[in-house]
């Protein structure tokens, strides 16, 4: 059966790329540069390099093969991975690898054929590779199909082989990108060639979009999957080759294939004189290892109807604002000279340079000039980009064919064979710029997620005895347990943690920290600890004598915990708003300063430890802190001579509340409204796992004191590691460092926290209730108000998060009467906030995620009265919430 079309992406961002966003002027600057040819740009003055080809993200266990190549001149191991995999999925058992399938075509034509003859095929790209070797490729493309339009016009095939015998018959699957070829069409080539004593070869590097097309179109193949046809469309070719950086997303690499031991002789052969040797072919072994194992996934059902559905949504928004194009198998190509009458030479240059100028943009005209073509494909990066992404770029293309009028004819100033070549002169229009305002950063690996049924994942909740935290992770679609540790790293992160130099000593990645430290937040003393409640134990051991005052505004539990053991007394000093979820104010974070100065009347300063204040106050749902509340309540610290500690957990994201939300800083950067937060405190207390955009890590901070740096510095050599790394390896120092510096990019912070907001609205639209105003990590909804009719006893919000995760897949954590636990009554505590979160994890999950979590939790909504509560039927002493179990009501009811 065809699998339904995936509402998002049947897998998670495991790893990203940054984007660059030049502005306009670099932008201007950069094209004239590259005399208005933008194949003569560079990635980092790109934001979107709107190509297929090597740019794919890889899945993770690509990644993993990456590091297993085993780099053996002769036999390697990944060869023969490779080998089989060929054969599980192509059907053909002689592999020859070639370097790509340049590699391929220069083996090909030397083993089959010689100058002077022609070459029928269906594709018209590659004639740049035959022409220059005296071959002529001749067109024998059905012109007359709608769909199938890479079919063969058998009678024309059959008219050009009576004329000059050809050396084989050429076959592209979707040719030239645009063409797919039905099943039945490409048998009777077969049968043809067959007929004529000729072979059928099939170059099968986008097989897998034109098996989707046949899938989808082709008479009586609605219910074959697509690894079925893929195999099936392989194997009625006699020989087939393949380029890695295609559907298998590898970044280089390919291979011929044959079921003919005698051809394959033939091409082993040549294979040492041009490529390398017959069990390597010019690939490194990592090469063959990461394209084995593309090959092997190439077919996975969801993926590849995600990555079709994204082709087709890209193209149809295009389409419905009438911007002339054709249909690309792996993107839409722009038709440059119905786009821009005006241009009579070389629109797609123009194009390609206005569409740059305008929005940053790059698509790219390839191969040999004059060819009369003018099609400038706009290709999307094989599962790289979320659909906000492609929508924003279709946008910018809408944005452009408004003002076409306005694109100007460029000059040519040299002339060439090939695209390549070509340099132009032009002058610039005044076009209107393009912004975007979606995730700055790319797929760069992927981790699939559980794509799972219902009666599964009521299975799963069952075994899980309700209780999302006894979930496996493997059963999990969409996770929204929590933000810490969660992070997807950075290209760049990873490449600073596999060059860090590990010593117990200083280690170069401790300097870079500290100096990242310094410049964010322009604290002297840094003292890493390997999370963050390590770093508030030292905190409270150094600053807190036994019987002091610890005011803050509301608690965390670590937090909290760390000042009792070392003899303090927590006293909430937060604004009452923070305890009301219908409470609508904006800075539900701020300290009340009336609440501290009643702390001094009553103590005396003197009794004060420090203010513990958090930004971004978790518990209170990610509430900020107002710039005002910090100023003010750092000036009357120093009247009093207490000192202010932050918990800084999550201070970037408090600082872009305060840049969206206080008018006097909407046009500062989010670092330096930072800067100024860390003014109003004298140290700070990190937990990396989230701000820093790592996995693991935390930090004590200390702005100038170095009495309490020397005395924190102490208790760091006996409880976490060496006063350098805090227990840390210098891999994770130079991770966390460099996270630091990514953690402050505006448009990176404004996307995450956007996302928040926004699943927040769709919840908000249909009615459900959350928690106002929507913080900057989390959404939290109100089960008491979402299931009315279930006591509280019955525990309604652990209810709804085990409904959610039945639901839709998506885990949850309740955040109500379990998690507060007992009074010492032995009653249930019964607290205000009867609570489910969903927390977004950093640079993980795409907008098509969370409609999908909203849509769900709609869904049960409409249906809520259906649902009630729990009873437990085991409860542990402590935490019950972590390892309780529990049974629905009714099903006790029925017993
Ligand atoms: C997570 C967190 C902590 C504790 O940090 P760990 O790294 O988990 O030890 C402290 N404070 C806040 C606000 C947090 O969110």
């Amino acid at each position: 059966m065809a699998t339904p079309v995936p509402v998002h992406e049947p897998h998670k961002f495991k790893t990203i790329r940054q984007i660059a966003f030049p502005s306009i002027d670099a932008r201007k600057h950069n094209l004239a540069a590259a005399h208005f040819n933008v194949f003569n740009l560079t990635p980092p003055q790109v934001s979107f390099d709107m190509v297929s080809y090597g740019s794919g993200a890889m899945t993770q266990e690509q990644l993993a093969g990456q590091f297993i190549g085993d780099e053996a001149y002769a036999g390697a191991r990944n060869f023969e991975t490779l080998c089989g995999n060929i054969n599980r999925v192509l059907g053909h058992t002689h592999v020859c690898p070639t370097h790509n399938s340049l590699g391929s075509v220069k083996i090909l034509l030397h083993v089959f054929a010689e100058s002077g003859q022609r070459l029928p095929s269906n594709a018209r790209g590659r004639v740049d590779l035959h022409a220059p070797r005296g071959i002529e490729l001749y067109d024998v493309r059905d012109h007359g199909q709608d769909v199938f339009t890479g079919n063969f016009d058998l009678a024309a095939l059959e008219a050009g082989i009576g004329a000059s015998r050809p050396p084989f018959i050429g076959a592209q699957a979707f040719a030239d990108g645009q063409h797919p070829v039905s099943l039945a069409n490409l048998r009777a080539a077969r049968a043809l060639a067959d007929r004529h004593g000729l072979r059928l070869v099939l170059d099968v590097s986008r097989v897998v979009e034109n098996a989707w097309y046949i899938q989808r179109y082709e008479p009586g193949m609605g219910d074959r999957t697509i690894a079925d046809i893929v195999k099936q469309f392989a194997k009625t070719a006699h020989v087939i080759l393949m380029d890695g950086a295609q559907d298998a997303r590898a970044n280089t690499g390919g291979f011929l294939a044959t079921d003919n031991p005698a051809d394959h002789e033939h091409f082993i052969n040549e294979i040492v004189v041009f490529e390398g040797l017959h069990t390597y072919g010019g690939m490194a072994g990592r090469t063959m290892e990461v394209l084995a194992r593309g090959l092997a996934e190439m077919c996975d059902e969801p993926t590849v109807q995600w990555a079709m559905q994204q082709t087709e949504r890209f193209t149809a928004r295009l389409r419905a604002a009438g911007v002339p194009l054709e249909r690309g198998c792996d993107g839409a190509y722009l038709r440059a000279d119905a786009f821009l009458p005006q241009v009579t030479a070389y629109p797609e240059h123009a194009l390609a340079c206005a569409l740059y100028q305008t929005a940053g943009v790059r698509a790219l005209v390839q191969g040999l000039a004059g060819r009369g073509e003018h099609l400038l494909p706009l290709q999307i990066p094989r599962l790289a980009m979320t659909n906000r992404q492609l929508d924003q770029v279709a946008d910018a293309v809408i944005a452009l064919h408004r003002q076409r009028e306005q694109v100007p004819a460029l000059s040519l100033e040299r002339d060439g064979q090939w695209h390549d070549e070509l340099r132009f002169g032009a002058v610039f229009a005044d076009f209107e710029p393009v912004a975007f305002d979606c995730e700055p950063y790319l797929a760069h690996t992927l981790e699939p997620i559980a794509v799972t049924t219902r009666e599964q994942r009521l299975q799963a909740m069952r075994e899980a005895g309700w209780n999302t935290f006894l979930l496996r992770s493997a059963d999990v679609a969409i996770d929204l347990l929590t933000d810490s540790g969660t992070t997807a790293m950075s290209t760049a992160q990873w490449a600073a943690y596999d060059a860090a130099l590990p010593t117990p000593a200083t280690s170069s990645a401790y300097l870079e920290f500290a100096a990242a430290i310094r410049d964010v937040y322009g604290y002297e003393h840094v003292l890493p600890t390997h999370q963050g409640r390590a770093a508030e134990q030292i905190l409270s051991e150094v600053m807190i004598r036994p019987g002091q005052i610890v005011p803050g505004n509301m608690y965390f539990t670590t937090t909290k915990v760390h000042q009792e053991y070392a003899g303090g007394v927590f006293a909430d000093v937060i604004v009452d708003e923070a305890h009301d979820p219908t409470s609508l104010f904006r800075w539900k974070g701020n300290i009340d300063l009336a609440k501290l100065e009643a702390l001094v009347q009553q103590h005396g300063a003197a009794q004060i430890a420090y203010i513990s204040f958090e930004l971004s106050v978790n518990l209170a749902g990610g509430q900020p802190v107002s710039m005002d509340n910090l100023r003010e309540v750092y000036a009357w610290t120093r009247r009093h001579g207490i000192p202010v500690m932050f918990d800084a957990t999550r201070a970037v994201e408090n600082a872009y509340m305060i840049q969206a939300h206080d008018p006097r800083y909407k046009d500062t950067r989010v670092k330096d409204i930072l800067r100024e937060m860390m003014l109003y405190g004298d140290g700070a207390t990190v937990s990396g796992k989230k701000d820093f955009l790592i996995n693991i890590g935390g930090l004590l901070t200390f702005k100038d004191n170095a009495e309490w740096a020397r005395k924190s510095e102490a208790k760091l050599r006996i409880y976490e590691g060496g006063v350098r790394d805090g227990g840390l390896p210098a891999a994770d120092l130079a991770a966390m460092a460099q996270g630091v510096r990514e953690m402050v990019d505006d448009r990176y912070i404004q996307a995450r926290v956007g996302q928040a907001q926004r699943l927040a609205g769709w919840l908000r639209e249909a009615g459900v209730p959350v928690v106002e105003p929507t913080g900057s990590h989390a959404v939290f909804i109100d089960a008491r108000r979402f299931l009315p009719h279930v006591d509280q006893d019955e525990y309604p919000a652990q209810r709804l998060s085990s409904e959610i995760y039945i639901e839709t897949g998506v885990r949850t954590m309740e955040r109500g009467n379990v998690s507060s636990g007992r009074d010492p009554d032995g009653s249930n505590h019964h607290p205000a906030l009867e609570l489910v979160r969903l927390t977004l994890a950093r640079r993980v999950y795409s907008d098509d995620h969370l409609r999908e979590v909203a849509n769900g939790i709609i869904r049960l909504w409409q249906r809520r009265e259906s649902i009630h509560g729990l009873r437990f039927v085991y409860e542990p002493k402590d935490l019950r919430f972590f390892q309780g179990r529990f049974e629905p009501m009714e099903a006790a009811a029925a017993v």
